[in-house]
């Protein structure tokens, strides 16, 4: 499809450089805006699942993201205070083995490199950095974009990667807002030097909070991710830093290697978490909307990234199988993602209700339950999330 006019993507981010590198491999000429002049992702980590991991091989980046990668063997549900394991879920070797690719712990800035180098260095993609959309135009049956420095382009599609905060959306589905979902994520990676963690992740189950974390960077560091009820406080940034003393207090005395992790951060970042749902309609005529920009979800089930990453992937196959009637291709392409992404952000609801139990009676039901049922059939509760790890968007 050399040739044809570009499909404009506007974001650089995981969704917009995925969308890019799966297009240009569908064989379509692509040019990429991104507002920030050096666009990198801040200092936190990332968890992709094997539906994840698979994207990325469609991408055809997943060997150089695992060199950035720890490999966890398992996700192990905690208490605070007695630290009891409340249910260890297998991942290293069984998503391997029952899905196909690998669970893994990436540095978000070296997920975010590898799409970028990738990107940059393919001959069908232009990366523009530092240049914001700041219009999408319509003239008869075409479509193109206006850029921050007066600048307009036309194309054969454009793709809303914009982000949590698109302005592409707007044109697509209408005015709305995303939502405050009453919680705020403290953030923070921190030194591994000496800990010998095994590779795998911790979630500390608390009242109405919850901590993570998990080993990045090929096991050099650590990325702590801590969530709290809290409506005070609603800043947006990546990178808002808190003081450390407040991030230690709101998980005080939860166990010694939670205080071990907390005493090594020297700057935790603080987010207010917020949602988006996705609209009735994911795109009009030649304009559609990937990720963020549609279904912002919260990170419970560490998945926004990852259906990002599925959504390339399903649009630039869906693209290519009608290159002809683009309309048709990105109403396909809303159709096969819709109903997952909605499942995705509901069982992310579930994991908050699950992890933030306030009443001890339902903490001692459910916490009980889940243990005996992890005891009777270790791997039952990886089991339950069948239809998220296997699905391959290479296939769909
Ligand atoms: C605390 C936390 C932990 C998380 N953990 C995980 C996890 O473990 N696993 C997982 O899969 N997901 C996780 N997520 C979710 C994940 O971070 C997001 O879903 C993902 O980054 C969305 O990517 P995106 O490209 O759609 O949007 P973004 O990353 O927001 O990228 C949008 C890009 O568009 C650019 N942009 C915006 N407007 C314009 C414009 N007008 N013109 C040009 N460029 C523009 C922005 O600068 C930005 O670079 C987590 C989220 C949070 C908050």
């Amino acid at each position: 499809m050399s040739g044809t006019a570009p499909v404009l993507v506007a974001g650089g981010g995981i969704g917009g450089l995925a969308a890019a590198l799966a297009l240009a491999r569908a064989g379509f000429e692509v040019r990429l805006f991104e507002q920030k002049p050096d666009p990198h992702e801040w200092g936190a980590g990332l968890q992709i699942s094997a539906n994840g991991t698979k994207a990325l091989r469609a991408l055809g980046v997943e060997d150089q993201a695992a060199i950035h990668a720890s490999f966890p063997e398992s996700v192990d549900l905690r208490l605070p205070g007695s630290g009891r394991v409340v249910s260890r879920v297998p991942l290293g070797g069984f998503h391997a083995g029952r899905y196909g690719a690998r669970y893994m712990h990436l540095h978000r800035a070296d997920l975010h490199r590898v799409l970028l180098e990738a990107a940059q260095a393919h001959p069908q993609i232009a990366v523009t950095l530092g240049r914001a959309v700041t219009e999408v135009t319509h003239s008869g049956d075409g479509v193109g974009v206006v850029l921050d420095d007066g600048s307009a382009l036309d194309g054969l599609a454009v793709i809303g990667a914009d982000g949590i905060r698109s302005g592409v959306r707007e044109g697509v589905a209408g005015e709305d807002a995303p939502r405050f979902t009453g919680m705020v994520a403290w953030r923070a990676v921190v030194p591994a030097d000496g800990l010998a963690e095994v590779p795998r992740a911790h979630v500390w189950m608390g009242r109405g909070r919850h901590l993570v974390h998990y080993p990045i960077s090929a096991g050099r560091q650590i990325n702590l991710v801590g969530v709290v009820e809290r409506s005070d406080w609603r800043g947006e940034s990546w990178s808002e830093a808190g003081s450390p003393a407040e991030f230690q207090a709101d998980f005080a005395g939860w166990h010694p290697s939670v205080d071990i992790l907390l005493r090594r951060v020297a700057t935790p970042y603080r987010w207010a978490l917020y949602e988006r749902h996705q609209p009735s309609v994911w795109c009009a005529g030649r304009v559609a909307l990937l990720g963020d920009a549609c279904h912002a979800m919260p990170p419970f089930l560490a998945q926004g990234a990852c259906m990002a990453l599925e959504d390339a992937v399903v649009l630039a196959h869906r693209l290519a199988q009608t290159p002809d009637d683009v309309p048709k291709a990105f109403r396909a392409y809303a159709d096969d993602r819709r109903k997952r992404t909605e499942d995705v952000a509901r069982a992310a609801w579930a994991n908050a209700w699950r992890f933030h139990l306030h009443s001890g009676l339902l903490r001692t039901c459910v916490y009980g339950g889940l243990s005996l049922a992890s005891m009777l059939a270790p791997t039952r509760p990886a089991r339950l999330f069948d239809w998220l790890y296997e699905y391959d968007a290479a296939q769909a």
